[in-house]
């Protein structure tokens, strides 16, 4: 439970964290629906705190489970997305669907395989040389 009410606090602070960093990312959406389809959070790990989750935040009320991965953590999927890998509710898609993938991160997460956006990771030499 404390490890849960620290989640739901985490949750809360990332959306007032300035100091995320930048990525450039390039190419283009291919519309596979991959991302609509398979989805990872960082802090849901038992059913019970995602329905928490869902009653706190109704806009996550469109994902489901929709099994789990080799190491046993949720694989959430979204009910909107259509069989042609297209998003049914286009106009009214969450910011975090408008946004990915997201610029603005704490580290570049992988991007689904055969995604044709790249995340162009920087080196700390990077950054002080440019
Ligand atoms: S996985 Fe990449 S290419 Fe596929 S729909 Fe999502 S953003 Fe577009
Ligand atoms: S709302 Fe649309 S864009 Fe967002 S996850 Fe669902 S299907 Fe994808």
């Amino acid at each position: 439970m404390l490890g849960f009410l620290e989640n739901l606090k985490n949750e809360f602070l990332s959306y007032f964290v300035p100091e995320k960093v930048e990525y450039d990312i390039v190419g283009e959406c291919k519309k596979c629906g991959k991302c609509c389809r398979y989805m990872y959070s960082f802090d849901t790990y038992t059913e019970k705190e995602f329905k928490f989750m869902q009653l706190l935040f109704p806009a996550y009320r469109r994902f489901y489970i929709r099994g789990k991965d080799a190491d046993g953590n949720f694989i959430f999927a979204c009910k909107y997305v259509t069989d042609e890998g297209l998003c049914s509710v286009y106009d009214k898609r969450l910011p975090m669907c408008k946004r990915y993938p997201h610029k603005k991160i704490y580290y570049p997460s992988n991007l689904h395989e055969g995604c044709g956006y790249k995340v162009i990771k920087k080196t700390f030499l990077d950054y002080m040389t440019k």
